[in-house]
């Protein structure tokens, strides 16, 4: 075996996998095709359960370090959310995909783990053990386990001859990155009255520290094959159709047409073989949700494969990365779908739909509905389908950062990449022992219930302080395998 796990595609979702699974001591090779670094402009946006991912793992401070990126509204549809600046320990910030790629690599490389460039996977076979995987030049690498993270068009997808079903994208826009003349007075999404729209989000600053935006543009007429470039023209002519003479195209630094495709996988784990990230789940960028998607799901794929790979993992914790995750990729494909269609992408200017929309931005400004829509986005609305869900309001979802006695956060415990118990009266510490390998409890003055969490930072089990050690018994055999 050349290594546990074989990561193809040096995306965002592949070099988060890679620090998860150098967090949990496997030994990980990631390959990508291209020869360097992509400087393509992708991703802008950064939602709160990433920005807390990455506290978890000790990364948000260093990477924040890195630039200017400024916190940000978040929308759902167009309609700005507020709501979740307040609500948010950390509220979405805007960091560019090229910056956060840029991050995670230097990162790793520190660490010991250099992406292997040039490296195209053209091949793979797998047996009851082992994936073979062969990649252009002629090399096999032969590992545990292969994650392909190896986006939209993943080569791996197609070697399994998986299904991606869904639906074929029946219109493009234009998203480009520009530097403007009178941006900051204008609404970050408008519309005009003949159909056409432009959307506006900050995208940093250029080297000499002039403000930079990421555009969308759209409307009747402007859905071309995505194969046409796009020029400055299109672009000046679109701002002028929204905003007329109060924004002007200064630069235009890149431009490309994305559709409004939306696919997914239908099994996450094909036997040694799981996908994440793109490679699993397509759709438009709305709402700043795929790369955020991606991260994610390595997040809770790496602790996994790290039982898997050390020998702890029961039976069917790696069935869990699928019945986890999918639902959350489905989820985020349908509310894409409703954007877009609230959003009039297409330019329809139909009135149902405007009427919709009327309705929809009304019932938007309840705090209520802003709160449920920007945790929807963010990501720290979901809740994983556990067992046990009823007794306990955290359970499958996000442990809250808190704060402990010693200055101490949750997120700063979780560093180690191992299971957290939370024994706030010392009720626990017999049962936990026999995990200790794997879970490290904190004992007094540790919150007021007492709770499991795992290594991506979910609760997986809660009680009373002084409840019932079986059933924590059970839990930590369910999540953390047999005892020592
Ligand atoms: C204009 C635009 C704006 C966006 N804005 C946002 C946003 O604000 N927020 C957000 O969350 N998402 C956004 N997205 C989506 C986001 O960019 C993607 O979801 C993200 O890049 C997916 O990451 P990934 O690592 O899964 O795949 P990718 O980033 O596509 O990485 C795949 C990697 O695999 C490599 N690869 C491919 N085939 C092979 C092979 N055969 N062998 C070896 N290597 C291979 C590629 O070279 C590439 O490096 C945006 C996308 C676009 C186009």
């Amino acid at each position: 075996m050349d290594t546990d796990v074989l990561i193809v595609g040096a995306g965002p979702t592949g070099m988060t996998l890679a620090n998860e699974l150098l967090v949990a001591g496997v030994s990980t090779v990631l390959a990508d095709k291209l020869p360097q670094r992509s400087e393509l402009s992708k991703a802008g946006g950064m939602q709160s359960r990433t920005l807390e991912a990455l506290d978890q793992r000790g990364l948000l401070e260093p990477l924040l370090a890195t630039g200017d990126y400024p916190v940000t509204d978040g929308h759902f549809a167009g309609i700005p959310l507020p709501a979740h600046l307040a609500r948010h320990r950390l509220p979405w910030r805007s960091v560019p995909q090229v910056a956060i790629e840029g991050f995670f690599e230097e990162h790793l490389a520190a660490q010991g783990i250099h992406v292997r460039r040039d490296h195209e996977l053209v091949a793979l076979a797998q047996d009851a053990d082992t994936v073979t995987a062969t990649f252009a030049h002629g090399d096999t690498l032969r590992a545990r386990y292969l994650v392909a993270s190896d986006g939209a068009h993943s080569t791996v997808r197609s070697l399994l001859r998986a299904d991606f079903p869904g639906r074929q994208g029946t219109l493009t826009v234009v998203a480009a990155d520009v530097r403007l003349s009178g941006a900051d007075q204008a609404v970050s999404h408008t519309w005009s009255d003949d159909g056409h729209w432009a959307a506006l989000f900050p995208l940093g600053t250029d080297p000499q520290g002039r403000p930079l935006h990421r555009l969308a543009l759209g409307g009747p007429g402007r859905s071309l094959p995505r194969e046409v470039p796009v020029t400055e023209e299109e672009i000046r002519n679109g701002l002028h159709r929204v905003f007329g003479s109060r924004v002007r195209l200064l630069e235009l630094r890149y431009a490309r047409r994305i559709t409004n495709a939306a696919r997914q996988i239908e099994q996450y784990r094909h036997g040694r073989v799981l996908l994440a990230g793109d490679a699993a789940h397509v759709h438009l960028p709305l709402g700043a949700q795929g790369m955020n998607t991606g991260m994610q799901d390595a997040l809770n794929l790496g602790w996994k494969l790290g039982g898997a790979v050390h020998g702890w993992a029961p039976e069917n914790l790696l069935e869990t990365y699928h019945t986890e995750r999918h639902p959350i990729g489905a989820a985020v494909l349908r509310n894409v779908q409703t954007q877009s269609l609230l959003m009039d992408w297409a330019g329809t200017r139909d009135p149902d739909v405007a009427a919709l929309r009327e309705f929809f931005t009304a019932m938007a400004q309840i705090p209520d509905v802003q709160d449920f829509l920007a945790d929807t986005l963010s990501g720290t609305a979901i809740r994983y389908p556990m067992p046990d869900t009823e007794t306990h309001p955290l359970i499958g979802r996000p442990a809250p950062d808190t704060d402990f006695p010693g200055s101490v956060r949750l997120h700063e415990l979780l560093r180690s990449g191992r299971g957290v118990l939370l024994d706030p009266v010392g009720a626990f510490a017999e049962v936990a022992a026999l995990w200790s390998d794997r879970v490290d409890r904190v004992g007094q003055g540790a919150g007021t219930d007492a709770m499991l969490i795992r290594p991506d930072g979910y609760v997986c089990w809660a009680g009373s302080p002084d409840g019932s050690a079986q059933d924590l018994k059970q839990a930590l055999g369910r999540w953390f395998g047999d005892p020592r």
